[in-house]
């Protein structure tokens, strides 16, 4: 059997010129979608991150402001700049771009974040509602993964998902998606003791360790769904995956690529989520 690949820059594209119509109509009543994106630091792999974020913006016609703070930022200031973020109604959406400096508590500057305007999903009035199945902001990564396997028409109620991973923004919150369409679902983290006892039982198997190629052909069930949330530079400066596309293809149904599976729905996503937010606002106040 040779997988399928499912083309996740494909699938980004038909759903960015579906958001083409919802973003025009809130922009001409007087709401056009914005999201801030905060940047503390120099780190070059967080300035391309922001850099694509804002571009994705401008290119669906909304509104974006970037801010970037220097590494040295005093953790008051940022703050600040959040809760002026939080007041400014045209802002819908705040990112603020992790990894922060070691000196500023993360946690501190995530929770300060208005919930409402949590388009990340990572704010614990966020992620209490997604555990009680009644999410307002579901996580961009898990949710892109959701839209992949529907485009592909992949129902996973009743199969058995595995999910190598428990971090809260892939690997927590995609197991609580999975168990919400009724999958069975097993989450396999570093201290897993027997990892393909598990990854080989799976009809849906979903990785995200930051791992390269870490799961091989004869650590999948034949006719799997496989979903490459890995994102790795290798020696060589090329990106790859958690997954072994080359040996997984030959055994799996689906399976999609790194790069150009995941990557592209991340920042869909989260597009999604900040129109989503301008539309509740514009219900709340129209
Ligand atoms: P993380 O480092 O926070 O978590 C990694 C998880 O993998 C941990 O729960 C750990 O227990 C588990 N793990 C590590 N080694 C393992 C092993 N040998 N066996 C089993 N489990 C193991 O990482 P994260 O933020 O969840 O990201 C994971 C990967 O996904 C990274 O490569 C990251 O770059 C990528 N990522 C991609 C996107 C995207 O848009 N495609 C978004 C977020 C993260």
């Amino acid at each position: 059997m040779t997988a399928t690949a499912i083309d996740g820059n494909a699938l980004a594209r038909k759903l960015r010129e579906g958001f083409a119509g919802r973003v025009a109509a809130l922009a001409a009543a007087g709401h056009r979608p914005g999201l801030a994106v905060v940047l503390v630091g120099e780190d070059p792999a967080s300035q391309v991150y922001v850099r694509n974020k804002v571009n994705a913006c401008e290119a669906a016609g909304m509104l974006s402001e970037r801010i970037t703070l220097p590494a040295d930022v005093a953790p008051a200031e940022l703050l600040a700049k959040v809760r002026a973020l939080n007041a400014d109604e045209r802002i819908h959406g705040i990112l603020v771009q992790l990894p922060l400096p070691p000196h500023i508590d993360e946690t501190a500057i995530l929770d300060a974040i208005a919930p409402d305007k949590d388009v990340d999903g990572f704010h614990p009035e966020n992620v209490g509602a997604l555990v009680q199945g009644r999410a307002r902001f579901i996580p961009c990564t898990p949710l892109g993964v959701i839209r992949m396997l529907e485009e592909a028409g992949v129902n996973p109620a009743g199969q058995e998902a595995v999910i190598v991973g428990r971090s809260n923004i892939v690997g927590k919150p995609m197991a609580l998606l999975l168990i919400e369409r009724n999958a069975t679902v097993t989450v396999c983290h570093s201290r897993t003791r027997d990892l393909a006892l598990h990854t080989r039982r799976a009809d849906i198997l979903v990785v995200a360790a930051g791992r390269p190629r870490m799961i091989t052909g004869d650590m999948i069930k034949p006719g799997a769904v496989v979903i490459d949330v890995g994102i790795n530079r290798g020696p060589d400066g090329k990106l790859c995956g958690d997954v072994d596309f080359e040996s997984c293809r030959a055994v799996a149904a689906l399976i999609t690529p790194v790069p150009g599976g995941v990557g592209p729905m991340t920042i869909t996503m989260l597009l999604e989520n900040t129109i989503a937010a301008a539309e509740r606002r514009a219900g709340r106040v129209s």
